[in-house]
């Protein structure tokens, strides 16, 4: 029988990654992890983690206005950029302690360097060769600028967390998840913040409801969202740079952001000699059970570009762990996946939106609120939410919930486990509501639209 190093390779410990590795050697499989930038990946480096705190200090503005209409007087407030900024790095240091804390308790053993792929059981980082019998690639994604004049001046996602300072104003390029996030951030830190996106509506794939409102409440907040127009060009002036449109506008801006989308980071693997098939985006093929065109390699989360989200890659590491060493009891269910855009205010959605939901079934009903958030009563803070649900008429179940406003994010996880368990308009109905609260319109919506 053949030897090898190790029962399981796992190359990249983000977030998918670094489940998998643990999963594994809990179920007594020899096990290794290799990761040539950080422990965490985007999510914790570059993403979810920087990115939420990022949303909590910028809110301290509105928090700051909102509280004279409460009875307090807070002294002028100022915000220093720099000292969030090593806040946040320390926290981050700490997480990389505790993940590898956790991988060594768990008995992976972690390799740092560059890994690539020999052949179908043989993995080299830094010179040295490591066989296995399986090997999972974790890599995930990178932010991915469209080649134009000017690309050399733009910025991502990447840079933006390790700014040395805030710029006065900034052009952000993209109308997705983390060009509205961004948009939000830097709009409450006070940067002059244009978002340029070439579609018509911010957040494609969302509700349409959802999409128009968050539009126009980003705007009240004081974005300048330009839509249907894209950049052409970006020319370096001075200290500044000059955003050239392609309808012919000219913006004046410190930093020119990007962010349009990310890349699977599947290239420098050595993928394409041993027969690993990607996609025209350099994704990696994968059959049910997260295999590629090579049966002894898998490959899960953002490098697969399915659904690029942190829970999705662990939900994906687990089944794929339960599938090579346990009952095969965890198969993921890529329906009803709840999620969150901590946009300002934010968003939380789970199961299908109008559209989808009149495509599948012939008899939608639509239920609709807004409302103005109880605190922004007294606040003097102009800011509405709306909760939208969709419900299939003929057997009552509820297939859709959308929300724009506070804790939204926080409301939407309880909502995803209904939708999942089935729950019926009736039985919303009949929930008793949690009182004085946002979440309780969703058990007193009673108009259908
Ligand atoms: P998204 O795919 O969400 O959005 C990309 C945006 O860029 C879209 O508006 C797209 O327009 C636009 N775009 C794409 N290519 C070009 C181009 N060549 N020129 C101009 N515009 C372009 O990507 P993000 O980068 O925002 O985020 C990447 C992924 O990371 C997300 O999809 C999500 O899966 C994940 N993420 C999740 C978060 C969360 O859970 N809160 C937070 C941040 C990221 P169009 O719509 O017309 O295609």
């Amino acid at each position: 029988m053949v030897q090898y190093n190790y029962d399981l390779f796992v190359i990249g410990a983000g977030s998918g990654g670094i489940r998998t590795a643990r999963m594994a050697s809990g179920y007594g499989a020899r096990v290794a992890i290799a990761e040539e930038r950080y422990l965490g990946g985007t999510c914790v480096n570059v993403g979810c983690v920087p990115k939420k705190l990022l949303v909590y200090a910028s809110q301290f503005k509105d928090h700051f206005q909102a509280a004279a209409g409460f009875g307090w007087t807070v002294g002028e407030s100022t915000f220093n950029w720099s000292s969030l900024i090593a806040n946040k790095n320390q926290e981050i240091e700490r997480l990389h302690a505790v993940y590898g804390n956790q991988l060594q308790k768990s008995g992976v053993n972690i390799i740092t360097g560059n890994a690539k792929l020999l052949d179908a059981h043989t993995v080299v980082v830094d010179g040295v060769h490591y066989s296995a019998k399986h090997i999972v690639i974790a890599t995930g994604g990178w932010p991915s600028v469209p080649d134009m004049p000017g690309k050399q001046h733009t910025v991502t996602s990447n840079e933006m967390f390790f700014l040395d300072q805030l710029p006065k104003s900034i052009v952000i390029a993209g109308g997705g998840y983390i060009a509205v996030e961004f948009a939000g951030i830097l709009n409450s830190f006070g940067v002059d913040t244009t978002l340029c996106h070439r579609g018509h509506k911010l957040l494609r794939g969302f509700d349409e409801d959802i999409r128009d409102f968050l539009g126009n409440e980003m705007i009240r907040k004081g974005v300048n969202v330009l839509l249907n127009t894209d950049i052409e060009a970006i020319e370096s002036a001075a200290d500044t740079f000059v955003a050239r449109l392609i309808d012919g506008r000219k913006i004046n801006t410190d930093m020119v952001m990007y962010a349009t989308g990310r890349t699977p980071n599947s290239a420098g693997l050595g993928l394409e000699a041993l027969g690993v098939e990607l996609d025209g985006a350099g994704a990696i093929k994968i059959n049910a059970d997260y295999q590629t065109t090579v049966p002894s390699i898998y490959a899960l989360g953002d490098v697969t570009n399915r659904v690029n989200l942190t829970p999705v890659a662990l939900a994906e590491g687990m089944a794929l762990v339960s599938n090579l060493y346990g009952d095969q009891s965890k198969p993921v269910d890529y329906d009803n996946i709840p999620t969150a855009v901590f946009c300002q205010p934010n968003i939380g959605t789970v199961g299908l939106t109008e559209a989808q939901a009149r495509e599948k079934y012939p008899d939608i009903d639509i239920y609709k609120t807004r409302f103005t958030p109880m605190k922004n009563t007294l606040s003097g803070i102009d800011e509405k939410a709306l909760i939208k649900m969709v419900v299939v008429r003929s057997t009552d179940r509820v297939v859709g919930i959308h929300m724009v406003g506070p804790d939204a994010a926080e409301i939407i996880q309880g909502m995803a486990v209904a939708i999942r368990a089935g729950a019926t308009k009736a039985v919303f109905d009949s929930t008793i509501g949690v009182h004085p609260t946002a979440a309780e319109e969703l058990v007193t919506l009673r108009e259908k639209c």
